[in-house]
């Protein structure tokens, strides 16, 4: 049954609405009186408060389709994006909440629900884990929703683990947490990659699409789990990955409406092989830009707005790779604000300013970008060994604005690796001069020449200066 991702989105706060919850809408990219987080990553960060106990809602149980970014802090996807079929920066969790309301049974009963009687998947392609000693969890899925043994997978806290799969949920180092149960689904033999809890898990073949936390405790500073006033369930599918099943393709890159932004980033640009990876970076790309800057962000050399500019300078640079001429990046925000549905009714109110700042941030980088990649590619075609020296690239750092996770990405597009520590030694000797020479008190990540002094202050709130813990 093909549903189209907007579709999807209908069809689970409908579903959720039936069953009581509340349907809450999206919240902010910058999680509200949070420093604890970058940005939000999660549905249940705008619950937070409620699920420790400290805010009482007019309910006890909720949905939301959240916009989320994870491209920094404990969750951090971005050099994932264009190498697996799974991940973006920016992508909607659809999720569901009890704030001490029904716990494991009925969050179960109703995924189970959700999945095999609305969007009809064949069971037999379904897979779950449950943590490592959760029998009551496993209880569940094997004798109240039928599922038998073999298809459910006892996973820890990937202490030390060499695989990826880890079934104790917390949104950071500090905040609401608990062990979880998540929900696989096969793709097909074709594809490689194991099931969770195997080695080849971190393949493409069985992919994690929903994920229920039942919140249990809130994580202290020093590691101590104090139990949450009353056991919660919190609940992650990304509608981006079961919009692929859905859909019938296997990639998130090729669903409906990246299909459509792909299509248009090649128009834009002028390159025609859709199936380039570059294309999926920058049309990943141009959703959490534009959708940082409808929530306030702004470009800066700081905090959230330095993540922020280092996104979008990883997107113009792979549209440059595949012959950009001039500003394209912010042409792009017309065609994302039709494609994302009733989640793009916000962009398309702000679309002049998205643009506009992404326009003013593309051509001043676009000054030093050729240059730049003149100076990587002689580096990188004289090297001896595999890592590229600190020195390099804090120079193209300084003097051509190339943060170094840019420069990362484009050795590794070679299978080279960059200097880290090195790098990180030239910044803060730099910084050390910038201090002596009297400006005392000033990061040294304000002065990067390359950059135009900050244009955007006017456009009200600025979450740019914004100190990140
Ligand atoms: P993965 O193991 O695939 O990286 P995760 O375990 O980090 O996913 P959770 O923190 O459990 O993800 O988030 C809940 C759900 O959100 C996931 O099951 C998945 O459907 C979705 N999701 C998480 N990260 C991303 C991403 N970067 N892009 C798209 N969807 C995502
Ligand atoms: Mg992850
Ligand atoms: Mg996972
Ligand atoms: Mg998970």
């Amino acid at each position: 049954m093909y549903m189209s991702t907007d579709e999807i989105r209908r069809a689970f706060l409908e579903f959720f609405e039936s069953k009581g919850h509340q349907i809450v809408p999206s919240s902010s990219l910058v999680p509200a009186n949070d420093p604890t987080l970058l940005f939000t990553n999660a549905g249940m960060n705008q619950f937070k408060d409620t699920f420790l106990g400290a805010e009482k809602r007019a309910y006890t149980r909720a949905t939301s389709a959240q916009r989320c970014v994870r491209a920094g802090g404990k969750h951090n996807d971005l050099e994932n994006v264009g190498f697996t079929a799974r991940h973006h920066t920016f992508f909607e969790m659809l999720g569901n909440f009890s704030f001490g309301d029904y716990f494991k049974e009925d969050a179960i009963k109703y995924a189970w629900e959700f999945l095999t009687d609305v969007l009809k998947l064949p069971k037999d392609k379904l897979m779950v884990t449950v943590y490592a000693t959760d029998d009551e969890a496993f209880a569940l899925w094997n004798e109240k929703m039928g599922i038998p043994e073999e298809r459910i997978v006892r996973i820890g806290d990937n202490k030390g683990a060499p695989y990826a799969s880890d079934n104790f949920w917390q949104m950071g180092d500090t905040g609401p947490c608990g062990p979880c149960t998540e929900i696989f689904y096969d793709h097909g033999d074709h594809i490689w990659g194991g099931p969770p809890g195997s080695p080849e898990e971190d393949g493409d073949r069985f992919i994690e699409i929903w994920n229920n936390v039942f919140m249990q405790f809130n994580r202290q500073a020093d590691g101590t789990m104090e139990p949450l006033p009353k056991p919660s369930v919190d609940t992650g599918m990304g509608i981006e990955r079961i919009a692929a099943i859905m859909q019938g393709v296997h990639s998130n890159y090729e669903i409906d409406i990246f299909q459509t932004l792909i299509k248009e980033t090649a128009q834009v640009i002028g390159y025609e092989d859709l199936s380039n990876q570059s294309l999926r970076v920058v049309a990943d790309h141009i959703r959490s830009c534009a959708y940082l800057i409808v929530d306030g962000v702004m470009p800066s050399n700081e905090g959230r707005g330095y993540v922020l500019r280092r996104i979008i300078r990883r997107a113009v640079r792979h549209g440059n790779k595949l012959g950009a001429q001039g500003a394209f990046f912010h042409k792009l925000v017309g065609p994302l604000a039709e494609i994302m549905g009733t989640a793009g009714e916000e962009l398309k109110k702000q679309q002049a300013l998205v643009e506009k700042v992404l326009k003013i941030e593309e051509e001043n980088f676009g000054r030093t970008l050729d240059r730049g990649m003149q100076i990587l590619n002689d580096a990188l075609e004289g090297m001896d060994g595999k890592e590229l020296d600190g020195e390099t690239v804090f120079k193209l750092y300084d003097t051509y604005g190339f943060p170094a996770d840019l420069t990362n990405d484009v050795a590794r597009e070679r299978g080279l690796t960059i200097d880290e520590a090195g790098f990180e030694t030239a910044m803060e000797a730099q910084r050390q001069r910038a201090r002596e020479a009297g400006q005392f008190g000033v990061d040294y990540n304000n002065v990067i020449k390359v950059d135009a002094p900050s244009e955007f202050t006017g456009y009200g709130a600025t979450q740019g200066t914004g100190v990140i813990t």
